[in-house]
């Protein structure tokens, strides 16, 4: 599956908003602030920006805080539609139930980019199984742990001392001594990412 690969930074500059792209950096290092401007070249004229353009901006957010692509993303939203329940509830769940995503949340990985790269390394089992798919669905009940291979690597390691200071939310149960996690309940609007907003995303792809 495509994905950007363009500079991070860039997509948080545009938004004028940390959207912690690159993990640990975003925190110490952080591009937004010593350059908060847009990048590339600002026209002297401000322009007002219609609902329509609010509501693009913030999918684009969540669709850049998920590191998808459009299509992937709007097949996401069209599976919440088709499920019972809320619309932006669903979608929040599906992305959030990715498996890069899980392993992001339960401290593995700096990172929703760098648990992906962890998940194609083929570093990660899922329910003790090796899965190299970033957007596999994780489910209620699963356990995902490390490969005896992952576990001999510098991410390993890095996750060992990351996870003891990593906030996990409620639908998560991690194993530090043995660094596994165990999804514990299904995600709610509520864990959706601060950032965006999943009722305007819902509004923009329905009209
Ligand atoms: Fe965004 Fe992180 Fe880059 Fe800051 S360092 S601009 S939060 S990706």
């Amino acid at each position: 599956m495509a994905r950007y690969t363009g500079a991070v930074c860039r997509i948080c500059r545009r938004y004028g908003e940390k959207l912690f792209l690159k993990g640990d950096k975003c925190v110490t290092r952080c591009v937004l602030e010593r350059r908060p401007q847009p990048p590339g070249v600002r026209s002297p004229r401000r322009r007002k920006v219609s609902d329509r353009g609010l509501q693009l901006r913030e999918k684009q957010k969540a669709r850049s805080a998920y590191g998808l692509m459009e299509k992937q993303f709007r097949r996401y939203y069209d599976e919440a539609v088709h499920q019972a329940g809320v619309t932006g509830e669903n979608l929040v769940r599906r992305l959030e139930m990715r498996l890069d995503n899980v392993v992001y949340r339960a401290g593995f990985a700096e990172s929703r980019a760098a648990g992906r790269q962890t998940v194609r390394h083929g570093h990660i089992l899922l329910n003790g199984r090796k899965t190299n798919i970033p957007s596999a669905r994780v489910r209620v009940g699963d356990v995902i742990a490390w490969t005896p291979l992952g576990q001999k690597t510098g991410l390993f390691a890095y996750a060992k001392e990351a996870v003891k200071n990593k906030q996990i939310p409620q639908w998560l149960e991690v194993d530090q001594a043995r660094l596994t996690g165990r999804v514990v309940g299904a995600p709610t609007i509520a864990d959706a990412d601060a950032r965006f907003d999943p009722a305007v995303i819902v509004e923009f792809y329905s009209r």
